[in-house]
């Protein structure tokens, strides 16, 4: 009988193509880096919104858009693989919002988000706020060239979804513990999850939110610091 689960690792001889993923991951910074530049030249402030299908992370938009659109001119961003459910979501707050089909891939990258940025500028946009594709793993690889990276996790997503993603917690500097309403019937202590992302990236601004009610909301706003 098992007592331990048997673990296989990939050894690092078995990862195809290494030096060219290198490559891939530095060209994305260099475009980062650029993103940014053309982001501060516009005076524009850029958020990424990391975090798996489900979290909330366009519900979560939504509120930040109904809240802050009498502050900034904001512009959305929002990244599917097929879709543009987002865009029109958010579209219907009266602002301009693009979608990127990414088509296979599971995440945005640097060079997708400047063709969109340059786009959304010529709107007079200063706040661009950045749905990135539904996942969990490697937009943390890819940065955009924004300012501030919050990563979604919704109680729905079970206890255990921090502990098993950290490295997108240490990729943030905000933490957003959503469907704080659902708590009581998933029976999941939101503040658990809190103490989780706090242990994953102790220098975290960790928020506790419910985008269906707004509760939190004022809250998150002053952790991204709009
Ligand atoms: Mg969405
Ligand atoms: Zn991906």
């Amino acid at each position: 009988m098992l007592t331990k689960p048997i673990v296989i690792k990939a050894d690092e001889d078995e990862v195809l193509d290494i030096e060219l993923e290198e490559d891939f991951l530095k060209a994305n910074e260099r475009m980062a880096a650029l993103n940014r530049r053309t982001f501060d030249r516009a005076g524009a402030k850029a958020i990424d919104f990391m975090g798996s299908i489900g979290s909330g992370k366009t519900s979560v938009i939504e509120r930040l858009v109904e809240a802050l659109k009498g502050k900034y001119k904001v512009g959305v961003i929002a990244g599917d693989t097929t879709t543009a459910i987002d865009a029109e979501r958010v579209g219907r707050h009266g602002v301009p919002s693009l979608q990127i089909n990414t088509g296979k891939e599971c995440h945005l990258d640097a060079p997708l988000v400047r063709k969109a940025a340059k786009k959304l500028l010529r709107y007079g946009v200063n706040l661009v706020l950045i749905e990135n594709v539904g996942n969990l793993i490697c937009p943390a690889e890819f940065p955009l060239g924004a300012h501030k990276r919050a990563v979604v996790v919704s109680v729905t997503e079970g206890e255990y979804m921090i502990k098993k993603k950290q490295d997108i917690f240490r990729a943030a500097e905000v933490g957003i513990i959503n469907k704080k309403d659902m708590a009581g019937p998933m029976g999941i202590d939101p503040q658990q999850l809190v103490n989780d992302a706090l242990e994953a990236n102790p220098r975290m601004k960790v928020v506790v939110t419910s985008a269906r009610t707004g509760e939190g909301i004022p809250e998150l706003v002053e952790a991204l610091e709009l």
